[in-house]
């Protein structure tokens, strides 16, 4: 064999296994899908259907899943709805009567800090807006100076999905409390797996994904889970929510609808920057 003959074969090949690589990569518009074979996929039934012989029964291009810009909105996702970005306190009110957000406005800093004027009833604040599944990102400071306290009186505060499943806020840089109430926490409930925790005064974020719970009249058929990462390091994995978080006694029973996210204010001066949610299915 010449070189020219070679080279041709050479080129002949590569030309071959390109027009493969398209035909089994590209959509086969002749190609009938059949929706039972993709229901089936989607919840693992496949009761009663033959397994497919051809790789194209289980190849689907239906429904293309929505295009999101993941810094669509001064680096928010495009789809997500805005909690806080430090102009406003405007998707926030008092839990106990509903008034404005009390809290202390850092318009330069881009912060919210827990503030509770004299003579004002209630703690906590909530959305205005309820929620059912969300993945929620939200970015916390414990205060720098507020060394003399201990345990559950350091930097505490905490996010609650539906307001009543709350994910603890703590600082526990040298600071010992029970594990089932430290930072992380589903408070009362489960540990977190790790603590990665920042020192005490930079910012933490954390990244919760929560489905709520299914209820059949007054009975739960379905527990809530919620999956929280810590700076991007899994704590809560999947963990199946055993009810409404109780400082006394065995979680509550509670039955519910759509609830606000709802903030701690326990007394110190945690500060909040950057909190968005995305609507999930239930
Ligand atoms: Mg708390």
């Amino acid at each position: 064999m010449n070189r020219f003959s070679v080279i041709a074969l050479a080129v002949l090949g590569s030309y071959c296994v390109q027009a493969q690589d398209k035909k089994h990569n590209g959509p086969d518009k002749d190609f009938v899908t059949d929706k039972k074979i993709q229901k089936a996929l989607e919840t693992g039934n496949f009761e009663g259907i033959p397994s497919p012989k051809d790789h194209r029964e289980t190849e689907f291009y239906e429904p293309v899943p929505l295009k999101v810009d993941p810094y669509g909105q001064n680096g928010v996702p495009s789809d997500a709805i805005v909690l806080f970005d430090g102009s406003n306190l405007d998707a926030w009110i008092n839990q106990d009567d509903n008034s404005p957000c009390p809290w202390k406005l850092d318009k330069k800093e881009k912060t919210m800090t827990i503030f509770k004027p004299k003579g004002q009833k209630g703690d906590n604040v909530v959305t205005k807006q309820k929620f059912g599944a969300v993945q929620l990102h939200i970015e916390w400071r414990s205060p720098a100076a507020i060394k003399e306290r201990t345990g559950q009186a350091r930097g505490n505060s905490g996010v609650a999905l539906d307001a009543r499943y709350e994910v603890q806020i703590l600082d526990n840089n040298d600071n010992e409390t029970y594990v089932n109430g430290m930072v992380g926490s589903i408070y009362k409930q489960a540990a977190p797996l790790v603590n990665p925790t920042v020192p005490t005064g930079e910012w933490n974020s954390y990244d919760i994904i929560y489905h709520p719970p299914v209820f059949k009249g007054e009975k739960r058929i379905k527990q809530a889970t919620m999956t929280v990462l810590q700076n991007g390091v899994l704590i809560q994995d999947h963990f199946a929510i055993q009810g409404a978080c109780a400082y006394v006694g065995w979680p509550r029973q509670d039955v519910h609808g759509k609830e606000p996210i709802r903030l701690q204010d326990h007394g110190s001066d945690v500060s909040f920057r950057n909190i968005w949610v995305r609507e999930l299915k239930e």
